[in-house]
């Protein structure tokens, strides 16, 4: 899988200081997101290192789903969403009005921005949301309150990112044994935070743990390839254009007899005629009622 060598997830170990840590980098996977907008780079910026959160996040948790970031009410920003699947597919998108100045900072925003991070399980059916407000200017710092809010699990991280590329470090303290080592934990907190992007974004994962952690013990695990992909279907858009309303989903109906919904994500054209439609509100008209009418 040659395109995915510079888009890949691996967890580690810190065998001497009792940390797991997560490694992500993004590069194709990136530009392609990035590519469907013409964004402002400090929007840019703030959409890659969320895209690399997401992936990061879903390092030390299992499930079978998908992993979602979103920031809401941050300003000119209406929507920022990353999204990252258990099966490797990032994806994310972002809206917004009026200029975004290169040194837009989203902690200006008052009130505080919120981050909301979603998990939906599959596999289970459960979903579970958590929400932390971004109160620094770096917005690592709210994934490390995110953990601390929700897990008391002491955690750091890094993001960078830069138009090619963007990448992340999260280092957690391992519960139980080794756990009272709160010099180790300093320790290796103040060997991450001199990581520089340049290093973040193009050093290979072997060379970069080493060079940050050399006397940690680094017990490196096989990567995990993430790639560009989105979850859309016909389905999906059908049950979307069903929420709308027959009303308003017959009036996207054009001249040529196609109502045409395109997925933000990857663009894809999803065309409905007439006689879909049909299909879409009486399918759902005669299916068993999931709820009761009054
Ligand atoms: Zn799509």
């Amino acid at each position: 899988m040659s395109e995915s060598v510079n888009d890949f997830l691996h967890r580690f170990e810190l065998e001497r200081a009792g940390v797991r840590g997560v490694l992500v980098r993004l590069s194709r996977s990136w530009q392609q997101v990035r590519a469907r907008a013409d964004y402002p780079p400090a929007l840019a910026g703030l959409l890659g290192r969320t895209l690399a959160a997401s992936a990061l996040l879903t390092g030390n948790i299992k499930f079978d789903g998908a992993l979602s970031i979103q920031i809401k009410h941050a300003g000119p920003i209406d929507l920022l969403f990353a999204e990252c699947g258990s099966d490797g597919r990032v994806r994310g998108l972002a809206r917004w009005h009026g200029d975004i100045a290169d040194e837009f900072r989203l902690d200006a925003a008052q009130p505080a921005p919120l981050l909301a991070i979603t998990i939906d399980n599959r596999g289970s059916g459960q979903r579970y949301q958590g929400l932390v407000p971004v109160e620094d200017a770096r917005l690592a710092a709210a994934f490390e309150g995110y953990f601390e809010r929700s897990e008391q699990l002491p955690t750091r991280v890094v993001l960078a990112g830069d138009a090619q590329g963007s990448a992340g470090i999260m280092l957690q303290r391992l519960p139980g044994e080794g756990s009272n080592d709160t010099e180790a934990w300093h320790r290796v907190g103040h060997l991450l935070a001199s990581v520089n992007d340049g290093e973040l974004l193009g050093l290979a994962p072997e060379t970069l743990l080493y060079r940050l952690f050399h006397e940690e013990n680094v017990r490196l695990h096989d990567g995990k390839p993430l790639r560009f992909g989105c979850s859309c279907s016909r389905e999906r858009v059908a049950a979307m254009l069903h929420c709308i309303g027959r009303a308003e989903a017959e009036a996207a109906v054009r001249e040529d007899g196609f109502a045409e919904v395109t997925c933000e994500f990857c663009n894809t054209p999803y065309r409905f005629d007439r006689v879909d439609l049909e299909h879409v509100f009486h399918a759902a008209e005669s299916a068993p009622a999931a709820s009761t009418r009054h």
